[in-house]
Parts: structure tokens; C-alpha cells; sequence
């Protein structure tokens, strides 16, 4: 049994991570601000001795005396709540870094940061491999989430090279499933419950940009392999999946699994959206013999059949 942190764990990923983790036997701690995550994500856990909530803001120094693994999962994740108070997002990902960091330095914990595909910003190379530096505009909308997790990157292999720390960085593309909160703007829930209540699916631009869409529990796999793969072992790694659709495809398969009749309507394009994202996941095969085993529409079928018991 291991003694187990977990920073973002009320939220999407990090409430399935929490699951399988207290599955295992573990002993979990799992830490959020509750800024875009919900203790409902973890109610089920909350009786199970093995598990503990801590509300905290890992902007703030972690004071946690033993633990063995750490997963910083902490940071909004979709653009809408990222840009909502973007130097606090900013500080999520670069000082709560450092403060994850240092709790590994003081306990001798392994470490793992959930990092993300938005590394490669808008990409002119495709799919991406992670030796792909990138893309990014450091001035935009988006930057401070995705700059921030470049900065985040970089302290984890500073401090990996200062001090040996035991490191694994998983770049993240988009992922979704159960839990996605009803309100947290990403495409595949706004689509979802749009559908099922009957509103204009709202495709932002004329809609032929491409996302590859990963369930969540193919992710949480691939996670806890990486977890457990030997030390050197660091990544990054991609983790998604290969699968791209337009958002217009995407809106199309949503309207034949619900059964909707809503129309499309277009709306503006943010600014700085990638034009096209797939993620290249030789590397998650070779070393850790993962990749996705659950198909867009069966993932969108259980991701329907969750939020219709959410959007009554
Ligand atoms: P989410 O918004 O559901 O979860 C983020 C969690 O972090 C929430 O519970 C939130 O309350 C918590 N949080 C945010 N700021 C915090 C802070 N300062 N201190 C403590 N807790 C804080 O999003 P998610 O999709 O579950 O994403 C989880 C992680 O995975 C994030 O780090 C995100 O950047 C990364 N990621 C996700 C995707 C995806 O497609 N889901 C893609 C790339 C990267
Ligand atoms: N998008 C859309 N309609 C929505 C929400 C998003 O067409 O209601 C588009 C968005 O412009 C982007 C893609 O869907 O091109 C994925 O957006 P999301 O916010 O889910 O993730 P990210 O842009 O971070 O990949």
C-alpha cells in the first residue's frame, strides 16, 4: 500500500485517478481548491477509510508529512475557466510546480505532472511527436496556460537533474468522459448537453479544425503504467487518442447518439485556437505497451448516458 497525493483530485481525470488508485488499495490524498473540481466527483470515496480530502490551493506551500507518489493533476483545464483569472492560472502551474516539487525533494516521493498537448500550441507539425518543440504564442489568450505548462515542464526536469528527483511528465490531449462538469466548455460536454437539451450545438469557426478525443479511462491507464514504469522512464509522453475528427464530425456523431434534433450553428473561433491536434503515441506503445482501447462512439455513448442523469 502506498501513501498517495493527489493535486486536482475532485476534478474530471483526477477523481477516476483517485477511483482506481483506492481500487488498488492505496492510501489516497486528494487535494484541490474545488475551483473547477466537485467533492460530488469524490463522494463515493469519502467513506472509504483509505481516502482524504484536503482543501488546499497548491499555490500555497503543500505541508504533507509521508507520501510515496505524487500526481499534480491541479489546474483548470478547459480554456474558459483557464482564462477566467489567467495570472492565477499562470501561478497554478508555475508555483504550484515548485510547491509540488519541493514536497518530492522533502519526502522523496516520486512525482508526476499531468502536462498537455497545448505545449505544442497551434502545430505546423502532424501528428505531433514529443520531440516537436512546438508552436506557441507567448502573448495570446491561451498562453497562460499553455506557457505555464512549459515553465512547469521545465522546473519538473530542472529539479529532476538538481536533485534526482524521480520524475514523469504525461502531455495530455484531449480527453473526456464521465464528470466532465455540465459547465466546463469543452467541446464534447457543451455538445453533449447542448444535444440533450436541445439547443444549438454551438461549433466554433466553420468548424473543420481537428481534436483527437481520448476516453477518460484509457487516459488513467496509460497514467498508472507511467506511474509504475521503471526510472528512467520520464517522458514526456503523449497520451491521447490517434483518432481525429472535425468538430463538425464531432457535432455529427453527437446529434445521431442522443437522437437530437438541435442544429448546428457557427460561432466565432477564439483567438489562437489550433487548427489541428493528433497525437503521435509511438513512444506510450513502445514503452509502457499502451494506446486506447475505447472508440469515440462507444466513449460518447457513456459519456451521454452520465449526463443524462446530470442535465434532468
Ligand atoms: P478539471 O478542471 O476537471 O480538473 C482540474 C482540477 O484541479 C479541479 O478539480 C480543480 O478544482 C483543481 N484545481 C485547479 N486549480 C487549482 C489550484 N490552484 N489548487 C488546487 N486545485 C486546483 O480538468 P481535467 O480535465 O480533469 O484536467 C486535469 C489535469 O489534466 C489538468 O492539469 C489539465 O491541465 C490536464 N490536462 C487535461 C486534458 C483533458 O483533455 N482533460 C488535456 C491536457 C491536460
Ligand atoms: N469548440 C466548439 N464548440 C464549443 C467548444 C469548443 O466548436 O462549444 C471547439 C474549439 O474552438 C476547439 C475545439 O472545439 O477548436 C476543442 O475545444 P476545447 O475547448 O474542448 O479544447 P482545446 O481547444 O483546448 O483543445
Amino acid at each position: 500500500m502506498k501513501r498517495i497525493l493527489v493535486t486536482g483530485g475532485a476534478g474530471f481525470l483526477g477523481s477516476h485517478l483517485c477511483d482506481r488508485l483506492i481500487e488498488q488499495g492505496h492510501r489516497v490524498m486528494c487535494l484541490d481548491s474545488l475551483f473547477t473540481g466537485n467533492r460530488k466527483n469524490v463522494e463515493s470515496l469519502s467513506k472509504n477509510p483509505n481516502f482524504t480530502f484536503i482543501k488546499h490551493d497548491v499555490v500555497d506551500p503543500i505541508n504533507v508529512q509521508q507520501v510515496d507518489e505524487i500526481y499534480n493533476l491541479a489546474c483548470p483545464a478547459s480554456p474558459v475557466h483557464y482564462q477566467f483569472n489567467p495570472i492565477h492560472t499562470m501561478k497554478t502551474s508555475v508555483i504550484g510546480a515548485l510547491n509540488v516539487l519541493e514536497l518530492a525533494k522533502k519526502t522523496g516521493a516520486k512525482i508526476f505532472q499531468a502536462s498537455t498537448s497545448e505545449v505544442y500550441g497551434d502545430p505546423s507539425v502532424h501528428p505531433q511527436p514529443e520531440d516537436y518543440w512546438g508552436n506557441v504564442n507567448t502573448i495570446g489568450i491561451r498562453s497562460c496556460y499553455d506557457e505555464g505548462k512549459r515553465a512547469a515542464e521545465t522546473l519538473f526536469f530542472d529539479y529532476q537533474r538538481t536533485y534526482k528527483l524521480k520524475i514523469k511528465i504525461v502531455r495530455i490531449f484531449n480527453t473526456y468522459g464521465p464528470r466532465m462538469a455540465a459547465d466546463d466548455g469543452r467541446v464534447v460536454s457543451n455538445f453533449i448537453v447542448q444535444a440533450l437539451k436541445g439547443q444549438d450545438l454551438t461549433v466554433y469557426g466553420d468548424g473543420s479544425q481537428t481534436r483527437s478525443f481520448c476516453y477518460a479511462d484509457d487516459l488513467v491507464e496509460g497514467f498508472l503504467r507511467l506511474m509504475s514504469s521503471g526510472d528512467d522512464v520520464v517522458g514526456p509522453i503523449n497520451m491521447g487518442n490517434p483518432g481525429e475528427f472535425t468538430m463538425i464530425e464531432l457535432a455529427e456523431k453527437v446529434l445521431r447518439l442522443t437522437g437530437s434534433k438541435s442544429k448546428l450553428i457557427n460561432m466565432p473561433l477564439p483567438q489562437d485556437d489550433p487548427k489541428q491536434r493528433r497525437p503521435d503515441i509511438t513512444k506510450a506503445k513502445q514503452l509502457l505497451g499502451w494506446e486506447p482501447t475505447i472508440a469515440l462512439e462507444q466513449g460518447l455513448q457513456r459519456t451521454i448516458d452520465y449526463f443524462k442523469g446530470v442535465v434532468a
